[in-house]
């Protein structure tokens, strides 16, 4: 074999063992792309959960928090707070959130008798979608206590939660953040009360927290009925 022909065999072949290598190494290296791809690109999703309101001051002043950071939270509202404070219900409707019932009179369900049980739930989805339209179909029921043999008949679907602060013994807005933050983890259901000013400061502090951790808040029908 002439020389320069033997060069060129020996050129070719090292064209080709660097080319198998460098395919070898990217289909080595595909999982780990594509699972930081997903981590960048799928949120972890999330939802905000507010009960017992609306209170004028306080539910009015998250939800101009909310709306400034885009988020979208589900409030289940107590029927006799929004018979007095409509105007409340009306921009919580009109900025996204879903809005579900949580009894008239804040009862626990099952310790009322069941003519009771069906009444304080109607009064609430009267008293809802007189204002908005449209009628609630889930529930928040009070203390958690609730009987599944009602739900076909009233149409609501009961959504409890998965990560409670006790925000109710918190004295400060600081404790309430940490509880949530330290604990919290993709599609929980995080219960918050907006009667209490720490609450309402420490859920736009875990908004920002999380949302910078790309987490993405949405309303629980999103992460229930899939
Ligand atoms: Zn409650």
């Amino acid at each position: 074999m002439e020389k320069s022909r033997k060069w060129k065999l020996f050129l070719g072949a090292g064209i080709l063992a660097v080319y198998a290598f460098a395919s070898l190494l990217a289909f080595w290296r595909m999982p780990e792309r594509a699972a930081a791809w997903s981590e960048d690109t799928v949120p972890k999703r999330i939802a905000l959960t507010f009960d017992d309101g609306p209170y004028p001051n306080l539910t009015r002043q998250l939800l101009d928090g909310l709306r400034e950071r885009g988020v979208k939270a589900s409030f289940f509202v107590v029927g006799e707070n929004a018979k007095a404070y409509p105007d409340v219900i009306e921009t919580m409707y009109e900025d996204g959130h879903l809005i579900g019932n949580h009894t008239y009179h804040h009862v626990q369900l099952t310790e009322v008798g069941e003519e009771k049980f069906k009444e304080e739930i109607r009064m609430t989805n009267a008293v809802l979608s007189e204002i908005t339209g449209e009628t609630p179909t889930f529930i928040r029921p009070p203390y958690g206590s609730w009987n599944k043999k009602y739900e076909e008949e009233l149409n609501l679907f009961p959504v409890l939660w998965t990560v409670d602060p006790l925000d109710w013994c918190c004295n400060s807005s600081q404790c309430v953040y940490q509880r949530v933050v330290t604990t919290v983890k993709e599609n929980d259901i995080i219960l918050l009360h907006d009667c209490y000013e720490t609450s309402v400061t420490a859920a736009l502090s875990i908004v920002d927290s999380l949302q910078a951790q790309g987490y993405e808040f949405v309303t629980v029908d999103e992460l229930l009925l899939e």
